[in-house]
């Protein structure tokens, strides 16, 4: 029987994915993940991607945002770390401290949920894709500045998980005429520079750097609200962190993040539903 790229991501499947807790586990069974995001007035993107991070099993999580995201992270996400920038704004660099001193001692990291564009942001994005070696995520501005700097697409560490939404996917390749020159588009840029890319949206395309194509099947309209997408990258970064296949950590994520979404709705209703509200309703068995 002739094989497809194709593949349709079902409750059986994920729950076959997903990992049993060693009772003998201790929280560095689990990966420290770093998450880079937020920047004035944008601190609620990086407080839900920290909350989801926590809410997927991650051991431990440091996170770093603009000095002025200090108190907020702290008091909004008390099980987190925080490594304030020395800039108030934005996100201008890696911040060396504490027990790790680059972030390649991280099991995951995950940038870009409310980072803006700045130039100092972008020379913050250079340092991390410069120095980790491990794949990582990366959501939002990370994926804007990436796609007005494309040469440091080459430069992303083998396996990285993208996950734009359509615009952010246009900007990082081109417009297209239809769904087939899409999913082409899409299966071109995973297997050119070899990454996971999610194309975020109703049934989510993850394209893998082999030329397949996973589509998912959970999630409704009530995902179309503000901080869901911060929600999945730090869904994301706690699977990368957990030691997961990277392929795998995106099929099972994406999968888990439909269906709180889908218990969501059942509960406030898709119009009422918030990103903190998906959060809420991950499950993870
Ligand atoms: P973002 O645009 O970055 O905030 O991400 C939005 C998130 O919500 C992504 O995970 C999308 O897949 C999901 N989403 C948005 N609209 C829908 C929809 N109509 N059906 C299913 N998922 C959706
Ligand atoms: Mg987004």
């Amino acid at each position: 029987q002739a094989r497809t790229p194709y593949y349709y991501t079902q409750p059986n499947e994920a729950r076959l994915l997903l990992r049993k807790r060693d009772r003998f586990s201790h929280k560095g069974s689990f990966g420290h993940a770093l998450l880079l995001a937020g920047s004035y007035g944008k601190i609620g993107a990086a407080v839900l991607a920290s909350r989801a991070c926590l809410r997927s099993g991650v051991g431990l999580l440091t996170v770093q945002v603009p000095r002025s995201g200090y108190g907020i992270i702290q008091t909004a996400v008390p099980e987190a770390m925080c490594q304030p920038d020395i800039d108030d704004d934005k996100l201008t660099g890696i911040r060396h401290s504490g027990n790790n001193t680059s972030p390649t001692e991280f099991a995951a990291v995950g940038v870009g949920p409310g980072i803006g564009k700045t130039p100092e942001t972008l020379a913050m994005l250079k340092e991390l894709i410069s120095g980790v070696k491990k794949p990582i995520v990366v959501d939002a501005d990370a994926l804007n500045l990436l796609a007005e700097n494309k040469s440091l697409l080459a430069k992303l560490p083998v396996s990285s998980i993208l996950t734009p939404h359509p615009k952010e996917f246009e900007r990082l390749t081109r417009k297209w005429s239809d769904d087939y020159e899409r999913l082409d588009l899409l299966r071109e840029f995973a297997q050119k520079h070899r990454v996971i890319v999610v194309l975020k949206g109703a049934y989510s395309a993850i394209a893998t750097p082999e030329g397949d194509v996973h589509f998912n099947s959970t999630g409704n309209p009530g995902l179309s609200t503000g901080g869901t997408g911060d929600v999945l990258t730090g869904i994301l970064t706690a699977l990368l962190a957990q030691g997961y296949d990277p392929v795998e950590a995106a099929v099972l994520g994406v999968f888990a993040h439909g269906l709180a979404g889908d218990k969501a709705a059942e509960q406030r209703g898709a119009i009422g539903m918030v990103a903190s509200d998906v959060i809420d309703a991950l499950r993870w068995e």
